[in-house]
């Protein structure tokens, strides 16, 4: 029985890339030694690190020479705090899309942060069934504004960035490289890999070179852009399997045409959920149709034994983890860019049948 596995995060990874990692796990490239024991000061390991940022840069169509990565650990969440931490100099006040629980939990971690106002200037609360809708009026006198560009739990997503005349920042962790955005509108972009990139334990930061030199010096170094991009992210030993699998992942992500042809190809998977919840009318997914997301979908029978019977049952069939998030209940696929076409054939036919099999 193929398994596919529908998880939030940590999420499926290419097939092609795991069987890569299993072949060489014990020889990173003639060593004699695996990739979990080379040190992140060896060539292979500098080398490595240096491809991975060159192929990150080229799927987003940004440059060298006005954006650094950095590779991090901590988590979306601990960006939570080090965006503000670094970023929030001039105004010390910052806006914020509340799209959802995970904006949500960016705002209150930036709300400890001394001295600085953070306002929420849209939202979608309490339903969060739709993006909020941006406008500004007169000038933004904001540090930046943070969007969360796809919203995991509620599953809506940002289909158009705001034309917002202010440093952008986003949260890119569960549509990352998996819907394709104009990413030199960014000032700063972080992301956990765990979704669409790596092994949990590696978050990635992409940020304007023109915004380092502008950056507090005297924070933490393990808090500071700075400190780290000086130190191209080995400030301390970084989560070097992580950033080796995400090489890995790069290469494959290019080999498939890159971001808009993931785009494209996620298209057609979610198309193929949301036609079955919009035409049965057994299933029910509350989001509106232009903002649903392409990489999570949640949806639900509107009973919740049903619900239980159809997770229980899909797992029996092979498809994995097909929970609801505990805020949302019912069921959630998510479709990143790792989960073959085949993965959302097999879903379809499996939601046909189970209402089939389960109408009144
Ligand atoms: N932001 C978004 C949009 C997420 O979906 C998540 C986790 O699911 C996070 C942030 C938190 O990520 P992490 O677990 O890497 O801290």
């Amino acid at each position: 029985m193929t398994i596919y596995n529908f998880a939030a995060g940590p999420a499926t990874l290419p097939d092609q890339v795991l069987a890569q990692v299993q072949a060489e796990l014990t020889n990173y490239q003639g060593t004699g030694l695996s990739i979990l024991e080379i040190s992140h000061r060896s060539v292979q390991f500098t080398t490595l690190l240096a491809q991975a940022k060159q192929l990150l840069l080229q799927l987003m169509n940004l440059t060298e020479r006005e954006y650094e990565v950095l590779f991090l650990q901590g988590g979306a969440t601990l960006q939570f705090t080090m965006v503000p931490l670094n970023l929030a100099n001039k105004f010390h006040r910052v806006a914020f899309v509340n799209s959802g629980h995970w904006a949500e939990r960016a705002m209150a971690e930036a709300k400890l942060i001394p001295d600085l106002a953070v306002e929420e200037i849209a939202t979608s609360a309490p339903q969060f069934n739709h993006f909020p809708t941006v406008e500004f009026t007169g000038p933004a006198q904001y540090d930046y504004l943070h969007l969360t560009t796809n919203n995991t739990i509620f599953g809506t997503s940002l289909k158009q960035l705001p034309a917002a005349n202010l440093p952008l920042v986003g949260d890119l962790s569960s549509n990352f490289l998996a819907q394709d955005y104009p990413f030199d509108h960014f000032d700063l972009i972080y992301a956990g890999a765990q979704k669409n990139l790596a092994p949990a334990g590696l978050t990635v930061v992409v940020v304007k070179k023109s915004l380092l030199s502008q950056m507090p010096t005297a924070l933490p170094a393990m808090l500071s852009y700075r400190k780290l991009a000086a130190k191209d992210s080995t400030l301390n030993t970084p989560p070097v399997f992580q950033i080796y699998v995400a090489k890995l992942v790069l290469e494959w992500l290019v080999s498939q045409g890159g971001v808009s042809a993931m785009e494209a190809i996620n298209r057609q998977k979610a198309q193929l959920i949301y036609e079955v919840i919009d035409q049965t009318n057994f299933y029910h997914n509350p989001v509106r149709p232009a903002d649903r997301s392409l990489t999570n979908i949640p949806f639900t029978t509107g009973n919740s034994a049903l619900d239980q019977t159809f997770i229980t049952t899909a797992e029996q069939a092979g498809l994995k983890n097909l929970k609801g998030h505990r805020l949302t209940g019912g069921m959630r696929a998510s479709l990143y860019n790792a989960m073959p076409l085949a993965g959302a054939v097999a879903l379809r036919d499996f939601m046909l049948q189970f209402a089939k099999d389960h109408a009144e």
